[in-house]
């Protein structure tokens, strides 16, 4: 995305998106970040675009656009890329610490029959599903053409609340697993980092509950 109009005012409605093949593209620079940690399967980097030359055809949308066509873009893939990947990243958590608790024996007892540790599996899997249902009805509400101010509402909300409930799910998770989920060999460990980013990436949690609140007051 780039200001294509310089005097706009706001600056946001001087934008426009252009979709570019970045090899060989002369102004072109991408550095890679390194020490990440965790999504690591995908290469994060700042790319930089100096004096590029475009052609027209390369626009992306409308002229000017920009910035919406970008909202709507995080309004679907808050949904999508967000709260469904923090929910199958809670279920894979909490999956692998009951297997785990229901195996490991100590103190001559399953680590499944102590109740503290079923308290902590039963008010995770309330979050999982209360975030399943929020994450469901945002789907919902874009497979039947809301508008983009409830989209926005809605893939706030998704988003939020299951990145947070992923991120319980992984620390009793670890948890569950003792001095085990620690360490790298258990997924567990890997999981804790993944989960890490939820709440940070495609919008702070503080910004999806700037973005709420904005709606609920009409501001
Ligand atoms: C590995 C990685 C992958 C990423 N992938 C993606 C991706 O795929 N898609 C994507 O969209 N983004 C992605 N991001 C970027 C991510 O969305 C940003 O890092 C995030 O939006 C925060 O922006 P910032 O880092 O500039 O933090 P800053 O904006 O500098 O924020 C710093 C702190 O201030 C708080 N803050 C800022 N403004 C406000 C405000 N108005 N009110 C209250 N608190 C505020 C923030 O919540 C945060 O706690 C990725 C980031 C990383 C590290």
């Amino acid at each position: 995305m780039c200001q294509t109009n310089p005097n706009a005012t706001p600056t946001y409605k001087g934008q426009s998106v252009f979709i570019v093949e970045p090899k060989g593209l002369e102004g072109f620079e991408a550095l890679r970040i390194e020490g990440k940690m965790g999504s690591r399967l995908a290469p994060t980097a700042e790319l930089s675009f100096n004096d590029v030359r475009v052609p027209l055809e390369a626009l992306l949308g409308e002229e000017g656009r920009g910035f919406y066509q970008t909202l709507a873009m995080l309004n679907r893939t808050r949904i999508l890329k967000s709260a469904a990947r923090a929910l199958g990243l809670a279920q894979c958590a909490i999956e692998r610490a009951i297997k785990y608790a229901k195996e490991r024996v100590v103190f001559g007892r399953k680590v499944a029959d102590f109740q503290a540790i079923q308290h902590k599996i039963a008010d995770v899997i309330v979050k999982i599903e209360a975030a399943k249902l929020l994450t469901y009805r945002a789907a919902y509400a874009v497979d039947t053409g809301k508008d983009e101010r409830t989209l926005g509402f809605l893939s706030s909300i998704a988003k939020y609340y299951a990145s947070h409930a992923a991120l319980e799910a992984v620390n009793e998770a670890l948890q569950i697993f003792g001095g085990y989920g620690y360490i790298a060999e258990y997924d567990v460990e890997r999981y804790y980092r993944e989960a890490r980013l939820l709440t940070i990436t495609e919008g702070t949690s503080e910004i999806q509950k700037n973005l709420i609140a904005r709606t609920v007051l009409e501001i």
